[in-house]
């Protein structure tokens, strides 16, 4: 009798930190990135799923305060099941899973089920409201111990299970978790138990993230003012001297474009960068993605190209997009092999597109100083006798022809050949994004070519965008793309001195 392979399965019950997506751990990551299976809750960062395999399942079980959509012994059981069909399992929870978040009681499941389950830690809420909302939890003059409270029981319950004497009489930090509906109750049963009303007190809502609001006060102010300024789960209330070194420590609060709600119009794969920088400077960043890359109509020149690149003296590149997907077609039909670039020396028309070719380990012969095709012919002519000259340019299937046809008019012989091509698209959320820009609730939104334009007036409708073009300031890239705007009733606030991503960032930092 032969006896079939088993593969066993694993459940990695793993901490995803309060919000901001670099604060799970290095371990709590490759989890992700190895895993068949994610089963996530409300406030699991939803970027983190972009480490999941495409191939993975992903099982939402949403837990938002009142409104499971599985019950605790549902989740259990499914972990089981997944775990026994042989599965790499990723229970990816909030903050850490045994602080509040019930994974105590997920991890007792699986053992009793003899299921193999690791797990990972993570930051808890706490600990991320007080690194990012600048209060030290201990502090050698202030604070000696902290407690993890949670603010979900009824404190005025006869049988709380919360030493409120103990809470009471110490000087330590607390942390109230799950609190904000009861920040009465709780500041009451301190008061009655011994703090005194001037105690220092804040609330962090959504800690961590750019959409943080801090809002302090005493533990005889604080549930007043978190009302009037209407703050909602998920949030903490942290008791304590530490509370006002936050004067001193906001850093997160106190970046350049902390507050400030920026709308990215670029395609999914090109608005990592501008999304990046913007989020580093403080910025809530919400993405509009208009376009996507696909495939050319036909790739059979492009791949004869990729195997016979030693017919060509340069390649010149235009745009970043153009270098990953071509690089990466060479190397694959030539079985990888760098070598395959040859004798070929390369031109970049920008610095984005110049590191682009560096990561492939590629040295970039040419840049010019400006990033226009003109500037590309005159740079390349100081070095080479353009007649004869054999140039290939793979690029975007519709793209202007000033570049080649320069080329060919000083002699060059050209080939032209497209390696991907846009096509229209539109975010899930597109309704509820302009919804909030009708509403004012977006400061900038921006715009980083021509076609970003069109594509976004085409997605939203021109009426509706002649209509926000008053309410949010638009931020462009260079002068094309102002008067594509421009045509379309928009006239922008914010106009870029260099045409880059950089250049865009800088000049919507220093509009204020
Ligand atoms: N296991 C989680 C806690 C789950 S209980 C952890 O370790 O953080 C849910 C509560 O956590 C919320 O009601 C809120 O009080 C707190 N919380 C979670 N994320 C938060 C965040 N980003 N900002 C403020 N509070 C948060």
């Amino acid at each position: 009798m032969t006896r079939q392979k088993q593969q066993h399965g694993v459940v990695h019950i793993v901490g995803a930190g309060p919000g901001d997506p670099g604060l799970i751990t290095v371990r709590g990551l490759e989890c992700l990135r190895a895993c068949d299976a994610v089963v996530y809750d409300h406030l699991a960062q939803p970027s983190l799923l972009d480490a999941v395999p495409a191939s993975a399942e992903r099982i939402y079980v949403g837990k938002q305060a009142g409104r499971h959509t599985l019950r605790q012994p549902e989740i259990n059981r499914l972990l089981v099941r997944l775990a026994r069909a042989g599965k790499r399992v990723v229970r990816l929870k909030g903050g850490d899973p045994f602080i509040f978040g019930r994974g105590g009681e997920e991890a007792e499941a699986l053992a009793a089920a003899g299921v193999a389950y690791e797990v990972v830690p993570g930051v808890t809420a706490a600990l991320g409201a007080s690194a990012y909302a600048g209060m030290p939890l201990t502090h050698r003059d202030f604070a000696s111990s902290v407690t993890f409270v949670t603010g979900h029981e009824d404190p005025t319950q006869n049988e709380s299970d919360i030493p409120w004497e103990m809470l009471g009489r110490g000087g330590g930090t607390l942390v109230f978790y799950m609190g904000v509906g009861r920040l009465d109750a709780l500041c009451g049963q301190l008061l009655l138990h011994g703090r005194a009303g001037t105690t220092p007190a804040a609330v962090v809502e959504w800690a961590t993230l750019p959409r943080q609001r801090t809002v302090t006060g005493t533990l005889a102010t604080i549930a007043q003012r978190a009302k009037k300024a209407g703050i909602h789960p998920p949030a903490l209330l942290i008791v304590g001297a530490i509370v006002p070194l936050r004067k001193k420590l906001a850093w997160f609060e106190k970046r350049p474009l902390f507050g400030r709600r920026i709308v990215v119009t670029r395609s999914r794969t090109q608005a990592s960068e501008l999304r990046e920088r913007l989020e580093r400077l403080g910025a809530e960043v919400i993405e509009f993605p208009t376009i996507r890359l696909v495939p050319p109509r036909s790739e059979r020149r492009l791949r004869d190209a990729a195997r016979h690149l030693n017919r060509y003296d340069w390649l010149i590149f235009t745009s970043a997009n153009a270098v990953e997907r071509f690089c990466a077609i060479v190397l694959e039909e030539n079985g990888g092999d760098i070598r395959a670039f040859g004798r070929a020396r390369i031109a970049a028309i920008g610095p984005a597109t110049r590191q682009a070719v560096e990561r492939f380990r590629l040295a970039v012969a040419l840049q010019p100083a400006r990033y226009v095709a003109e500037e590309v012919v005159a740079a390349l002519a100081k070095t080479e006798i353009l007649d004869g000259l054999r140039v290939l340019i793979p690029r975007a299937e519709v793209a202007r022809e000033v570049l080649p046809e320069r080329l060919r008019k000083a002699g060059a012989r050209v080939d032209v050949i497209p390696v991907y091509r846009t096509v229209p698209d539109k975010p899930v959320n597109a309704r509820e994004i302009v919804k909030e820009l009708l509403a004012g609730k977006i400061d900038t939104i921006t715009f980083t070519s021509s076609s970003t334009v069109e594509n976004f007036v085409r997605a939203v409708g021109r009426k509706n965008f002649a209509r926000f073009a008053g309410k949010t300031k638009i931020a462009s890239i260079g002068p094309v793309t102002s008067k594509t705007l421009r045509d379309y009733g928009a006239c922008p606030a914010i106009e870029a001195r260099d045409y880059t991503i950089e250049g865009l960032v800088r000049a919507i930092k220093a509009q204020r």
